[in-house]
């Protein structure tokens, strides 16, 4: 399997290329050149399979001849061996025709989870091979930076830096970092927003010497093997719903476009997906795109759902490349007019296109606490904040006739200041995870200053040098 860039510009890469790169060279990101596509038949044979199983064989055509399918399949094993539900992903009725596709037992509760604890593992495995060593930096408000220092730590050959903008995580997302104790993460509580914390990582890319020097990678979510890791949740929840021989909806609760895009890429290998309903906080540019092709950047807006307040979708770059028939050079002009001029001049056939499979739906934070009070009365069952705006979008949204798989991102206990908004009480955290308000904390605090920050990289990366 090849991967070309969206932009067309930089070298085809296989696999384990695209893994390292994460971002292609000319600033496009990488797409199989092909879909790999499951027969019917080798749907069926896939139905009812162990998650780990059903992950491996679902992802090993992408992965291709990179690395051996017994390898790939103990690594599905061992990545979701720690998650804290039997099913890895289990699928619970809410309402007749509409399930929860439960994703978050993963040890930072949230999706994320799905793709990085493989995505740690196959890591370890590349650089193993190659002899490379790897330096991960980046920026959180919460979930990523937790979910990525769970994958990483204690996996040889990387180490791995998040800065947070001090005081302004959760407190259950600041400790779910800064108390692991794996001696190849380094944690730094910047005095700033999430916005400084960014720029200071994106200063640290831009600084070539020190970046080359200090071999820096990013697993942001644009790394492919992000997507690839969520395609499988999407095979195994349609399959139990009766795919391939009945179609499904599908609802996602969207950020930066990736976790809908699986959803979409399982549809090309085969899984008859019917609608992709894609759901929306305050943050709503795609809702104003699906409804108006009106994809503008406005300013991002704080909501009850944090992981999902974005200016910009960045996976949707994949989805325009192919609406615009793989057109690598147009792709590349439209992004460029984009950053420039703050709106995506998308062509009129190719959103339409999108919109014949593409529902958008926005919810407000009341609205966001009524869904979460309603569920919780009508079947009690705590949604989180996330999980709420899929679920009104899919009640809203869904075809008739068509049974919706809403993802349910985050575990409730996340986010418990809205669920008590909402209901009335705090949610408790699962028992693994109850004692992480003892648990000791190990942080560095810097001022938003990008020479003391690479300074702490470096010492970092020679802490155990003579
Ligand atoms: C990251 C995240 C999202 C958004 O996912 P995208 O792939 O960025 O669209 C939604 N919900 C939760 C809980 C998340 O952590």
């Amino acid at each position: 399997m090849k991967y070309v860039s969206t932009r067309g510009q930089a070298p085809e890469l296989d696999f384990s290329g695209v893994l390292l790169a994460g971002l292609a060279e000319d600033g496009g990101l990488y797409m199989p050149k092909s879909w790999p596509r499951f027969s019917k038949a080798e749907l069926r044979a896939l139905a009812g399979l162990p998650y780990p199983e059903l992950a491996a064989k679902v992802i090993a055509p992408f992965v291709d001849d990179c690395i051996p399918f017994q390898d790939l399949q103990a690594m599905c094993r061992r990545a979701y061996a720690g998650f804290g539900h039997a099913a890895t992903v289990p699928l619970v009725q809410l309402a007749p025709g509409l399930f929860a596709l439960e994703l978050f037992h993963g040890p930072t509760l949230a999706f994320k989870d799905l793709a990085l604890q493989l995505a740690g593992h196959l890591f370890e495995y590349v650089l193993e091979k190659s002899g490379e060593m790897v330096r991960i930096v980046g920026a959180t408000s919460g979930d990523t930076g937790s979910a990525a220092i769970e994958a990483m730590a204690g996996r040889k050959n990387i180490e791995i830096t998040i800065l947070h903008p001090e005081g302004r995580t959760s407190e259950v997302q600041r400790r779910q970092m800064t108390t692991v104790t794996a001696n190849n993460v380094l944690n730094i509580a910047v005095k700033g927003n999430f916005d400084d914390c960014q720029d200071l990582v994106k200063a640290m890319f831009g600084d070539a010497p020190f970046r080359k020097e200090m071999g820096l990678s990013a697993v942001n979510s644009i790394n492919w093997a992000r997507i690839a890791g969520q395609i499988p949740y999407y095979v195994a929840s349609a399959l139990a719903l009766g795919a391939p021989d009945r179609d499904v909806a599908v609802c996602v609760p969207t950020g930066n476009f990736g976790n809908v895009l699986a959803a979409w890429v399982a549809k090309q290998m085969g899984v008859p997906i019917g609608r992709f309903i894609v759901a929306s906080n305050r943050n709503d540019i795609l809702t104003r795109f699906l409804n108006a092709n009106d994809m503008s950047i406005h300013a991002v807006e704080e909501s009850f759902s944090p992981s999902m307040d974005i200016g910009v979708s960045s996976n949707f770059e994949r989805l325009l490349y192919a609406f615009v028939g793989s057109d690598a050079a147009l792709t590349a002009n439209i992004m460029a007019d984009f950053r420039v001029s703050g709106k995506m001049a998308v062509p009129e056939p190719a959103w339409q296109a999108v919109r014949r499979e593409f529902t958008g739906f926005t919810l407000d934070d009341p609205g966001t606490l009524a869904e979460i009070a309603r569920t919780y009365r009508d079947c009690g069952y705590l949604a989180d904040p996330h999980t709420a705006v899929g679920l009104a979008a899919a009640r809203e949204c869904a075809p008739v006739g068509l049974q919706v798989i809403v993802a349910a991102t985050a575990h409730p206990a996340k986010f418990p200041d809205a669920i008590e908004k909402a209901v009335g009480f705090r949610p408790a955290l699962p028992p693994r995870l109850a004692d992480l308000y003892e648990r000791q904390e190990v942080f560095t605090r810097a001022p938003n200053d990008l020479a003391h920050i690479e300074g702490l990289v470096r010492a970092f990366a020679h802490r155990n040098d003579a």
